[in-house]
């Protein structure tokens, strides 16, 4: 039996037994036990290798597929996507010494991102992978690196489209913005690494994240490809990689359905042929994190207190957002929506009621499920957020308020 809950998609990719989570085929309560504390992220790697099969059965077999670290950066994480995916892209050099660490590789890393410092450009020169640059400055220390240690850098350019990815979560190409290089400037900039000592191996062009409509996805990759086809006419030699972005979403709130795979499937399956045409040598590449991996995670934490105040219920746990901003809210919502939560060991619970489950910090945001339907829960029973894999703790202020930091492990 899977999870269903009320208003949220069903989580099919975990079952119940007796009532509780089972997890990489555990019970919640036993994996409780073993972790010997909460707060804890537990992810299943089992999980995370369907996901990826999925997308291989249904995705054009030409197609490569990258991890982007930054969904979630843990090792024992990064090791397992490496080793079923076809490359790994990263976003600092920190996040550059786990994928190296991974053994991927040197030239199926990618290095994108606004603002690189000197040092992290010498250290991705160093490592001998491919270097989205994101402006002219970039273009200028690359050659100057490529000059000092008499090595040719493989460097691909970051473009920001004139259009954007509709719809999106997170909108980041399309009008101005602060990622890769306007457009209209790239031609200029070809020419200006024409005769440089740089691999230059084509274009990455991301448009946007957390999408889950087919057509606007399908929409941003052809115009994607038109973009790049077209510059591709400006470039002094032939593109060898052509990086379309990602933006696959994933259902979190109330009334979100999975995104549908086969329309996808279906408008990459149409583009091949133009790229093989205009672009014989271009390897086509997408990248994604959180579809990757954030079906795979839970965050659990437990019930300290249970208040009721004029009327309400609050279950007062000892995680909240300092480990899980994403879940409060506050990572980019614009309109608070609960993620899905249940009460891992009563997951259908006979006795059900209304009940908000916040965290120990003092301020109100620090809410993880603001009334929801919930088995009746007492101090002590573990409450389950899904769909905590990507942008769970690294993308979490866990300094404030100087409790200890969440377990992570990986199963
Ligand atoms: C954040 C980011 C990704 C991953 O986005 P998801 O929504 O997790 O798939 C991929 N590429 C770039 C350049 C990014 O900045």
């Amino acid at each position: 039996m899977s999870v269903s809950l009320p208003q949220h998609c069903p989580m099919t990719q975990f079952d119940v037994e007796d009532d509780c989570l089972l997890i990489g085929g555990m019970p919640l309560t036993r994996l409780a036990e073993q972790i010997g504390r909460t707060p804890f992220y537990a992810y299943d790697r089992q999980i995370m290798t369907r996901t990826v099969e999925r997308l291989r059965r249904t995705l054009p077999e030409e197609i490569k597929l990258h991890y982007a670290v930054k969904a979630n950066p843990k090792p024992d994480v990064v090791g397992h996507m490496a080793s079923i995916t076809d490359g790994l892209d990263v976003a600092s050099a920190g996040e550059l010494e786990v994928a190296v660490g991974a053994g991927t590789p040197r030239e199926c890393i990618s290095f994108a991102g606004p603002g690189k410092t000197h040092g992290e450009l010498a250290r991705a020169v160093a490592e001998g992978i491919v270097i989205n640059m994101e402006s002219e400055r970039e273009l200028t220390i690359l050659t100057q690196l490529a000059t000092e240690t008499g090595t040719r850098p493989q460097v691909a350019i970051r473009v920001n489209p004139d259009f954007e990815l509709k719809t999106s979560g997170m909108k980041m190409a399309g009008g101005p913005k602060p990622f890769g290089v306007d457009a209209e400037r790239v031609p200029a900039m070809l020419d200006a690494l024409a005769n440089q000592p740089l691999d230059f191996r084509g274009f990455h062009i991301f448009s946007g994240s957390q999408n889950l409509r087919p057509e606007a996805i399908c929409e941003a990759q052809q115009r994607t490809v038109e973009l790049a086809v077209e510059l591709a006419g400006h470039a002094h030699t032939s593109i060898r990689m052509l990086n379309i972005g990602g933006g696959f979403g994933i259902p979190y709130f109330p009334g979100d359905a999975p995104l549908a795979l086969e329309p996808i499937a279906e408008n990459l399956g149409e583009l091949l042929p133009v790229v093989r045409k205009n672009l014989p040598d271009a390897e086509l590449v997408i990248e994604l994190g959180r579809y990757l991996v954030a079906e795979s995670g839970i965050y659990v934490c437990q019930v300290l207190d249970r208040k009721i105040s004029r009327g309400e219920v609050f279950l007062i746990t000892d995680g909240g957002l300092h480990h899980h901003l994403a879940a409060s809210g506050n990572f980019g919502q614009v309109i608070r929506k609960n993620y899905p939560v249940v009460v891992g060991n009563r997951v259908t619970g006979a006795a059900r009621e209304k009940a908000s489950v916040v965290g120990p910090l003092c301020t109100p945001l620090d809410l993880l499920a603001d009334r929801m339907d919930l088995a009746r829960a007492e101090p002590g029973d573990l409450i389950v957020v899904f769909q905590s894999g990507a942008y769970g703790l690294t993308a979490s202020p866990t300094a404030f308020l100087s409790h200890p930091a969440p377990a992570e492990v990986l199963l």
